[in-house]
């Protein structure tokens, strides 16, 4: 059975909430579908649950994490995030990957952080938003420009003025193109550009634009937390969204790896948030490049610092963020995937990584003909004459950015959401996986027996999954338990600590004395025990809070 979702448009809150519902009625045995937090506008935030029940409880297999649309704006990655829900269930039992995934693993899967504001940026008029629904468009700010579809045409995009003054001029190639005037540059008819919208208590000469105080959900986690960021919230987790995030991460402790989706970039966004490479844990900066050119391969996408290439001023390091809080503080593996990067598309040549421009005559005509072509009117709006009843005769027109820079058209959709999903998967595969290898039963004589266990971390990640976790002492050992019917543990105590077992990543080149040192992947335990008649049983149990666990019961024997 397949739930058929298009997935070459854009959902609003309702459709997207029937897919999903569509999903968890099809596939009741594979997903589970809950709601994590009611909205301000009382709306749920859907939250789904993957993973073969008869192969294990949850929390005794990897797991692993993804989100979208923390930011209210960023469509795609809502999409993606439904994709990977529907790749997942459509493809259980035809596709060798997703099948070994869903048995042996569990995803978790928030499609939409945001609803709230997601709709406010689905819908017409598109308000450039980026918080949550505490406030309506226009509450956040007190006085000064409220953007707002003054000529009702149905979008909110720039209104250019034109004053001697003014620092933007037309392109001379093409005149719907703004560029900004040079040093010194005079003699030209010269514009200013301001967001569509109307002027709060205007005092006539200057156009006041507040800082919008939307909020930034993404700064409101608590590891490094301060209410000096833009949008941080009152206290952290003060939002009911992120508050259900906290508990999502909370109540599943064995995550082990995340991708949080964002627009926009066409990167993957890697740690550290504050401090450069070289002040990183070595082997953890390792296994970021090592995932990231897995990402890479899949996506296009180049896996990048946000401190070291995203963070032009080192002044302005982003705090309170989901990441902070689940590597640096809970050393689980994040990434964050910024989609689609229209410049690219367009064919400009990647310069940098964060750029807020002014961009050149030629960028943006290549960027303008693109849109142009394969978005139309809902990506730029072409400028028209409108009578301002503050401004006097302006324009109104210029690009629509939630419809062009921050997500590509519906066509493009599927194969970006594809691809990221596919890595989603790899990351995921690449957990710690604890298995017994083998419980072998030595017969000692009379009726004593030695059991050996051997356990092993098959996966690529350690079982602490990185060094930070060491460092911060939330890395957990694997333990092994044997448990005795009808015969009695004489040697060796019940329960031992194997402490954290390496995996394949450690060993990424042959040994060196100069390089990373290897650290054990397997350990062997021993037992005696005594057996008390014909149907004496042991059971092992080998359990790693990431990375799952295994059990393998062994009959002694007379
Ligand atoms: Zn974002």
């Amino acid at each position: 059975m397949t739930v058929k979702i298009p997935f070459d448009t854009y959902h609003d809150y309702e459709a997207m909430t029937a897919h999903l519902h569509a999903l968890a009625d099809a596939y009741p045995k594979l997903c589970t579908l809950t709601s994590i937090a009611k909205s301000f506008q009382g709306r749920d935030v859907w939250f789904m649950t993957i993973t073969n029940p008869d192969t294990g409880p949850i929390l005794e297999k990897p797991g692993f994490y993804i989100d979208a649309q923390i930011h209210a704006e960023e469509h795609a990655t809502s999409a993606t995030a439904l994709y990977a829900c529907a790749y997942l269930l459509n493809n259980y039992g035809t596709d060798e990957e997703v099948t070994r995934l869903v048995d042996s693993q569990v995803f978790y899967i928030i499609p939409r952080i945001n609803p709230d504001g997601a709709e406010y940026a689905m819908t017409a008029p598109y308000h450039p938003w980026c918080g949550n629904g505490r406030c309506l468009p226009g509450e956040d700010r007190l006085e000064g420009l409220i953007p707002q579809d003054i000529d009702g045409d149905g979008y909110i995009v720039q209104m250019r003025v034109p004053d001697p003054k003014g620092e933007w001029k037309c392109d001379e190639k093409n005149p719907d193109i703004m560029v900004q005037r040079e040093p010194g540059e005079e003699g030209g008819e010269y514009y200013r550009l301001y967001p569509e919208g109307m002027i709060r208590n205007y005092d006539g000469v200057h156009v006041h634009i507040e800082m919008q105080q939307d909020g930034n959900m993404n700064r409101n986690f608590p590891t490094n937390w301060t209410p000096q960021e833009y949008g941080a919230g009152q206290y952290p987790f003060s939002e009911p969204e992120t508050a259900g995030m906290r508990q999502v991460i909370l109540d599943h402790p064995n995550i082990t790896g995340m991708c949080a989706y964002h627009t926009h970039g066409g990167i993957i966004l890697r740690p550290s948030m504050l401090q450069m490479d070289s002040e990183m844990s070595p082997p953890d900066l390792s296994l970021y490049k090592a995932l990231g050119e897995v990402g890479e391969k899949l996506t296009g996408y180049p896996t990048i610092s946000v401190y070291e290439e995203f963070t032009p001023d080192k002044s302005k390091a982003r705090h309170g963020t989901l990441t902070d809080w689940t590597y640096e503080e809970m050393g689980i593996i994040s990434f964050g995937t910024e989609l689609w990067d229209l410049e690219r598309t367009a064919g400009v040549p990647k310069e940098g990584y964060y750029n807020l421009g002014p961009r050149d005559a030629e960028t943006q005509r290549l960027v303008h003909d693109w849109v142009v072509e394969n978005v139309g009117d809902h990506g730029f709006r072409p400028w028209k004459s409108f009578d301002h009843p503050q401004l006097g005769p302006i324009e109104v027109g210029g690009m629509v950015y939630i419809w062009s820079y921050r997500n590509p058209p519906g066509k493009l959709l599927e194969e970006m959401c594809h691809n990221n999903v596919l890595f989603n998967l790899r990351h995921a595969a690449a957990a710690p996986r604890i298995e017994i290898d083998t419980v072998e039963v030595e017969a000692l004589g009379g009726d004593l027996h030695k059991v050996t266990a051997v356990v092993s971390n098959h996966g690529y990640l350690p079982t602490n999954l990185s060094d930070v976790a060491i460092q911060n002492k939330v890395a957990k050992p694997v333990t092994v338990t044997l448990d005795c019917e009808n015969a009695e543990l004489t040697m060796n105590p019940e329960h031992v600590k194997l402490g954290n077992l390496a995996g394949r990543n450690e060993r990424r080149y042959a040994y060196s004395n100069w390089g990373q040192q290897w650290s054990p992947v397997t350990k062997k335990v021993e037992w005696l025990v005594r057996s008390k008649g014909a149907d004496a049983k042991v059971t092992v149990t080998a359990a790693s809070e990431k990375g799952g666990t295994d059990r393998s019961s062994v009959a002694l024997g007379a």
